[in-house]
């Protein structure tokens, strides 16, 4: 059987990813399963991030590696946090301080303007160099206080109109459905299944 790391850190992503990777023949490593390695990640666009991501840990394992970038655009906020969406409170922020900065910034705006979406950027980077890149977004409201207990990082602060709750309100399963990883994961099937990295 192949092998592909997920290069990423991050608990809430990685079981996210080796769920909605269940089932292809791939054996399924990451970060964890090595010696530190340590990604410099300076892009200027959630697609260059995944990319280095990836890159990285292809070189440094000799596996295809997915990496993953992702984040939260608030159309009131000009876009922002985007890249900056992890440390938004600061280089050591916690989830909890990340959503309480963004509920402050956000203490005035109305509902009718609170609309927001999260990007992922996937990027399959094959040992030999050769590299995909797939989107997904997924279109929501940034709630007025955090509600739900599944899910990470801005989840219980993530609206979603066509559910009437908010992310961290749904069931594993449900998000898997539809969240932006969901959706670059899902095209991104095509190629791993194609490729048999
Ligand atoms: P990254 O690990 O550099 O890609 O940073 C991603 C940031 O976006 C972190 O703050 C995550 O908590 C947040 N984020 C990404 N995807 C999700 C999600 O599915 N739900 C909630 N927060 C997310």
């Amino acid at each position: 059987m192949k092998t592909l790391v997920i290069a990423t850190k991050n608990s809430g992503k990685l079981s996210e990813f080796k769920q909605m990777l269940e089932g292809l023949p791939y054996r399924i490593l990451s970060l964890a399963d090595f010696p530190p390695i340590e990604i410099h990640e300076d892009g200027s666009s959630f697609d260059e991030n995944a990319l280095i991501k990836a890159k990285t840990v292809a070189a440094q394992t000799g596996f295809a590696a997915l990496g993953d970038d992702s984040g939260l655009e608030v159309k009131a906020l000009a876009g922002m946090p985007g890249i900056y969406t992890a440390r938004y409170a600061g280089e050591d922020a916690s989830d909890r301080d990340n959503i309480e900065k963004l509920l402050s910034e956000m203490k005035n705006i109305p509902w009718q303007r609170r609309q927001a979406r999260f990007v992922c950027s996937l990027a399959l980077v094959f040992p030999d160099d050769g590299f995909f890149i797939e989107r997904g977004f997924c279109e929501g409201m940034i709630a007025t206080a955090p509600r739900g207990e599944h899910g990470f990082g801005y989840d219980p602060i993530f609206y979603l109109p066509q559910f009437d709750k908010t992310m961290a309100e749904l069931t594993d399963q449900e998000k898997n459905r539809i969240s932006h990883r969901a959706l670059a994961v899902r095209k991104m099937k095509m190629h791993l299944i194609k490729e048999q990295v």
